[in-house]
Parts: structure tokens; sequence; C-alpha cells
């Protein structure tokens, strides 16, 4: 029965989890953290202790397996313990490559923390997969970690070509496919081995939820090394998140759909505003990566799109000073629409230029966005 069903069914349903005790629709939240032991000393039922494993975040597993067409996947404490799971779970010593512009969190723990843990990053433009298949170096690059759209400029990257030069280097691909979400693109179907999300972002989707998740194409024996970092290191998803995290997947489908269709127009709209010095939205003609994202997403560019406004950074942030409606606050994929001067979170060193407001669309109304930012860009 659940065999062929389309990803939205799967979302709105859980995966199909409810209350077999009970016939309640909506699943029961798995509070305990330790579990019976069969008389004979064994586990069969599969859980022993809430550090290693929770049912109600096997629930989340279950959609995400579902929806990425993977074969097993994690639910962890946050979208940073995904992602650097994902890492420590490779054999040391490890090279990897990875893009110059990504997220900015994780850009600075490859750059100031891993290589202390024997891990060592170059970083490449990775719109560019000439530039990916000149850093690895085949037979001792274990991964190849790419971001598409990327944060904060919204380059591209062609998943199946950096997917071959991976592999051809004998190493893996992991995507952070955070802003697509699974609604847009699924990174395995594209070649890659690992999918990773800031489940705090759209697959929760209501700003009030921290949590990561990682996808794998195999049960393989890096998935089985990421098990048991998330273990040691008590990296799960608490089961009280699981569950808001479980609800919020109910409505991805509608809200994605929702806030692309939403970008696409505020995009259009402030791509010709005399006080606009560009527009950076993968959607737009215009990107350079737009037919790239066009071949490996579908049915929309994503709910991200960057604003340069004319008269540089004083001009940005006395914007983002001026709205009413959008709230001038970080993270991304919420129902409230957010803007930020993204230049002022990342620091030094960030390639992200100053004249730059990040906005993430949410589910008011289009109109009232354009006007609200309209009015503050006026008056900048
Ligand atoms: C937010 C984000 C992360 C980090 O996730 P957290 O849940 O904040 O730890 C990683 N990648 C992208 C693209 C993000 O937007």
């Amino acid at each position: 029965m659940t065999k062929n069903l389309s990803p939205e069914t799967v979302a709105a349903q859980a995966g199909g989890a409810m209350d077999e005790e009970t016939g309640g629709i909506v699943p029961p939240l798995h509070v305990t953290t330790t579990f019976l032991r069969d008389p004979d000393n064994q586990y069969r039922r599969g859980y022993s202790y809430g550090r290693a494993d929770n049912a109600t975040v096997r629930q989340v597993e279950n959609v995400m397996t579902q929806l990425e067409g993977g074969a097993v996947s994690l639910v962890l404490a946050s979208g940073m313990a995904a992602a650097t799971t994902a890492f420590l779970a490779l054999g040391r010593p490890a090279h990897v490559v990875a893009p110059n512009v990504m997220y900015w969190g994780l850009r600075k723990w490859l750059l100031e923390d891993a290589p202390g843990l024997g891990i060592e990053a170059t970083f490449v433009d990775a719109s560019d997969t000439a530039a990916i298949r000149a850093a690895v170096r085949p037979g001792r690059t274990s991964l190849v970690w790419v971001e598409t759209p990327a944060n904060p400029l919204w380059t591209i990257t062609d998943i199946e070509e950096a997917a071959r030069i991976a592999h051809d280097a004998g190493a893996l691909l992991a995507v952070d496919a955070t802003v697509p979400t699974p609604v847009l693109m699924n990174p395995l179907a594209l070649g890659a081995d690992i999918v990773m999300h800031s489940a705090t972002k759209y697959l929760n989707g209501h700003s009030d939820v921290v949590a990561g998740a990682l996808v794998f194409a195999r049960k393989d024996a890096h998935f089985e090394r990421a098990v048991r970092t998330r273990g040691t290191l008590g990296a799960i998803l608490g089961p009280f998140e699981a569950a808001l995290l479980l609800r919020g997947l109910r409505t991805l489908h509608v809200r994605v759909r929702h806030q692309c269709a939403s970008a696409l127009a505020i995009a259009r709209h402030f791509a010709r505003h005399p006080r606009v010095e560009a527009v950076l939205y993968p959607g737009l003609e215009t990107h350079p990566g737009h037919a790239i994202a066009a071949r490996q997403m579908r049915g929309g560019f994503g709910g991200m799109l960057s604003v340069r406004v004319k008269g540089g950074e004083s001009a940005a942030i006395a914007t983002a000073a001026n709205v009413k409606l959008w709230k001038r606050a970080t993270s991304l994929g919420g129902i409230e629409s957010l803007v930020e001067h993204r230049a002022s979170i990342e620091g030094p060193g960030t390639p992200c230029p100053p004249d730059l407001l990040r906005l993430s669309v949410g589910l008011e109304s289009t109109d009232d966005l354009i006007g609200d930012l309209e009015q503050a860009i006026g008056a900048g």
C-alpha cells in the first residue's frame, strides 16, 4: 500500500505512522529514555537507550528516507550536528572538497576545527565543476561537499557532474539540500551519496525546532560510522522536537510551493527596481546557474533570494531597518518572511557582498511583502 505513493502523500500522512494501540491517527510521542530487555537478555524490539535511538525520531527518519528516495536516514539535534556527523564519520586522515560559497557555520568549522580532527578541506568555486575536478585527489579525497542553491548568493552546482567527479576519484558526494528541500530536488536520484538538511528550516517550517537530517543512498560503512558518531556524541534529536518536526513535515509541499511562487514574483518585481543593483535568484533567466537549476530542480527554484541594494552597505542596512512586515532575523524557511544583512552575521572573510540583503519568503500575501519592501527600499 505504501509503495509508489506520491511524496506529498507520504509527507501529509507522516509516512503512515499512527497509534496502533488506540487507533489515534496522530502517532504517539515516545518520551522514554530506556527500554525493557527481553528475559533472555536480548533487545529484540530494536531499542535499548534514548541516546542511540527513539521511536518518534524513527518516524521522522522513515518520512525523510521516502521523500529523498534513500536507503536509510538519521535525524539529529541540528543541521550542524548532521553536517559535522557526515564529516566525522569519514576515515582519517581525510581530504574533502567544499565550496567557497556555503553555509557559513559549516565553512567556519571546516576552516577552524576540522583540521585538528584530521579533516583537511580544499575550498573551490563549486559552480565551476572543472574547479571541483582540479581539487579532488584521486584515491585520497574521501568526500566532496556541495550546497545548491548555496547561501547567500544562490549559486548552483551541477550535482550529476559533481557526482561523476567524486566517484571517479573514489570519493562520496554529499549535498546540503536545505534550501531546495525534497519537494524541489532529490540529490540521490542525481547521483549523490548523502543528502543533508537543516530541518530547522523548511522541513519543520515554523521557526520553532532546531533539527537536522542525513539521508544515505546505501546502508554502508559510512552510514554505520555516522550512527556511532550520533550515538557517542549524543547528537540525536529529542522526542518532543521530533514530534513537532513530524507535524511540520505534513505541510511541507504546500508551504514550499507557495514560497517558490511568491519568491519568483518578488525576484521579478525587484529585478527592475531603480534602487536595486541586482537580484540573485536561480529562477531568473539572468542567473548564471539558471539552466542547471531548471534541469535538476522541479516545480520551482526555492523560497530564498538576495537583493543587492544600490548605495552599498549603509543603504542595505537602512532598508532592513525600515521594514515593518518582514522580520529582521537570521534563519530561513519559516512561515514568516525574514530579511537579513548577511555580511553582518558572516563576519570578516565572507564572500557575501556588503550591499546584500538575504530574503526568506514566508507564507504572507506576496503583494503585502512587495509593498513593505518597496516602502523600505524607497525610504532607504
Ligand atoms: C541553517 C543551515 C545549516 C545549519 O543548520 P542548523 O539547523 O542551524 O544547525 C546548514 N546549511 C544550511 C544551508 C542552512 O541554511
